[in-house]
């Protein structure tokens, strides 16, 4: 049991407690499953197929049409603005914990993660922890090892799973919320985003689009802001959060013992905001750091470090030198 302190009061909350030293999640008890809905599993393969078909004509569209610097501005922007939402937020804060923050901090994080298109804290959460609680194991939602192929036609099907499949499978079955992020199922500010993840999703679509349309004074600029700063931003964001459940399994290398395929993927941690440093984050679940050289450039941390600087963050979690040391390979 754990306690929260939130700005609506004290909630008592059956929380998981990562284990103090290695910020592992154990599995709850009888690890309980939901089973996905034929509802859930249709929008899930909308937001993969939609924005790819899009992004074709997007591409389509340069030879004749073009793009703006101020299109490629709004999705550099708002793709880097959202994935650090995911990776700061739903990630590094609610998932692991890895600092503490204000209740206006987590809301406004749990904003921009929103409109990253990817779902609820709570279900990121859940799955997540579960993926710690059984990295490259039965049971991991989206290790691209559990399969039981060979050769090139597994290592596919592999990928394949990691990336996408984990999400849009026939017969795939959730982490139940309740008892793997049970701190997101009671009111908070938090879970008032989430009740309303739909309303950000658009939001981070209408920016954008007002944006330009504003700027260029014309409703076909306007949607060309929809389009690049809206659906080909949500469609690089979505692939570069799945390629570090995919290819940061896969590539890279790994100088800590993680107890799993995690590894570091020199692209992917700049690509990812830190996220790619994935052996790392493996090896060290609770650190708010990911990047932990000098050169493993890491913006999710930089975001970290800025908001306690600013007093906005406290009981930032980073390894000791001995646990650095320890856990070497
Ligand atoms: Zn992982
Ligand atoms: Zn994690």
């Amino acid at each position: 049991m754990t306690t929260l302190d939130t700005k609506r009061g004290a909630i008592a909350a059956a929380a998981p407690e990562p284990d103090e030293e290695t910020g592992q999640f154990a599995a709850p008890e009888g690890e309980p499953h939901v089973h996905m809905g034929w509802v859930e599993r249709w929008v899930n393969l909308a937001f993969v197929i939609v924005p790819a078909v899009l992004v074709a004509f997007a591409i389509a569209s340069l030879w004749g049409v073009g793009v703006g610097w101020l299109h490629v501005v709004l999705m550099l922007g708002m793709g880097s603005a959202t994935i650090l939402g995911v990776s700061v937020g739903y990630h590094r804060l609610f998932a692991h914990r890895a600092f503490k923050t204000t209740a206006s901090v987590r809301v406004a994080l749990a904003i921009i993660g929103a409109m990253a298109a990817e779902g609820t804290v709570r279900r990121f959460v859940a799955n997540h922890r579960r993926h710690h609680s059984h990295s490259d194991r039965d049971g991991d939602p989206h290790s691209p090892h559990t399969h039981e192929e060979h050769g090139v036609r597994g290592a596919v099907k592999g990928f394949w799973h990691a990336h996408i499949g984990w999400f849009t499978d026939k017969y795939r079955e959730h982490p139940s919320e309740e008892k793997y992020a049970p701190e997101f199922c009671v009111p908070s500010g938090v879970k008032m985003v989430d009740e309303s993840n739909g309303l950000w999703v658009m939001v981070g679509l209408i920016i954008p689009t007002v944006i330009s349309g504003l700027w260029y004074q014309s409703w076909f600029a306007a949607g060309l802001g929809l389009l690049w700063g809206g659906v080909v931003r949500i469609f690089l964001v979505h692939h570069i959060t799945w390629s570090v459940n995919s290819v940061c399994h896969l590539w890279g290398s790994r100088p800590f013992k993680s107890g799993d395929h995690a590894r570091n993927n020199f692209i992917m941690g700049f690509i990812g905001m830190g996220e790619g440093w994935h052996n790392n984050h493996h090896a060290f679940p609770n650190s708010s750091r990911c990047g932990l050289k000098w050169w493993q450039f890491d913006a999710g941390w930089c975001v970290i470090w800025t908001l306690k600087k600013l007093g906005l963050a406290w009981d930032v979690r980073v390894p000791h030198e001995k646990r650095l040391a320890a856990a070497a390979q």
